[in-house]
């Protein structure tokens, strides 16, 4: 009797036992299912390898090391946090009033181009218009990235996530083809080949009465895009930055005959970008050492 109580009690125990395995080996699927994919909302930045010293920021993501930049025109915004990058949507304009994103070394590998169209963006809030590929076809206009293509293809979500039109401005392919591509190749070799932790920042310029293009809705079209980079050690973030780190700021106007010109006779500093945006950036910096970089043209790095 005793026996084959204690018998059953055993199988009983082993077929409890298994069935916590098989569920704990469903939520761990899940779980990684769900960190694959990484490219909804909100959702938290790496951690590892690829994490940074200074990733102690309010939105917990590498993207807004710097702090988010604040201000603007005063338009329905969204601030949208993934993975790759992070922005802010501007829902009269429908372009972002920024985007801002870490870039170093890891973030480069061997995914090739996303193939065929720009998605429209699944995490706008509804209220929102999402921007489709053919809303600038036959405008004139490229389909300008802001988190450049070939800074995310460490994985295939990586690419594909800059296709969203969310990341994209109205550029003439005078400029995207032209000082902004050798200005995001300067990126790519400061990042990639010298080790260098960079916080980019970026966007567009417009006048009063901007121009419009799309089908749909009006996609406005900046009079000029700007770029701001800051430039780090390898695994440095916000608590290191002083009143000599390296800042590069852009502004570089769209229009056409740009193609041969080079990056840097369109330097400027970050109080003029701050100025013509009404944005204010480097938020996570102390005033003080805000002052001393923004107001500065950085002149010290050489290609090579
Ligand atoms: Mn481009
Ligand atoms: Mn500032």
């Amino acid at each position: 009797m005793a026996r084959s109580s204690s018998s059953r009690a055993l199988k009983r125990n082993i077929a409890l036992i298994l069935l916590a395995v098989v569920v704990g080996v469903q939520i761990f699927t899940m779980c990684k299912k769900k960190n694959d994919t990484g490219n909804s909302p909100q959702e938290q930045s790496q951690g590892g390898s690829t994490g940074n010293s200074g990733t102690a920021n309010k939105y917990n993501t590498r993207h807004l090391e710097m702090g988010a930049p604040s201000g603007g025109d005063g338009a329905p915004t969204f601030l949208l946090i993934r993975q790759q990058y992070a922005l802010q949507y501007n829902g009269t304009k429908n372009v972002p009033d920024w985007v801002s994103s870490n870039l170093h070394a890891e973030d480069f590998g061997d995914v090739e181009r996303k193939q065929g169209q720009f998605m429209p963006d699944p995490d706008l809030p509804p209220q929102f218009y999402r921007v489709k590929h053919q809303d600038y076809s036959n405008t004139g206009f490229d389909r300008g990235h802001m988190v450049r293509s070939e800074e995310r293809t460490a994985t295939r979500a990586d690419n594909d996530a800059t296709f969203y039109t969310t990341n994209l401005l109205p550029q003439l392919h005078s400029l995207n083809a032209g000082p902004w591509l050798r200005l995001e190749e300067f990126c790519q070799f400061l990042a990639n080949r010298r080790k260098k932790e960079l916080y980019i920042i970026c966007g567009g310029i417009f006048d009063k009465n901007y121009p419009t293009i799309g089908k749909r809705s009006n996609i406005a079209v900046p009079k000029a895009c700007y770029k701001i980079i800051v430039v780090l050690e390898r695994g440095q973030g916000a608590r290191d930055v002083n009143e000599n780190t390296p800042v590069i700021a852009a502004i570089m106007p769209n229009i056409e005959g740009l193609k041969d010109q080079q990056w840097r006779q369109f330097q400027t500093t970050v109080d003029d970008i701050e100025q013509q945006t009404g944005i204010d950036f480097l938020t996570a910096i102390p005033e003080n050492i805000q002052k001393a970089i923004e107001s500065r043209k950085t002149q010290s790095l050489s290609m090579r």
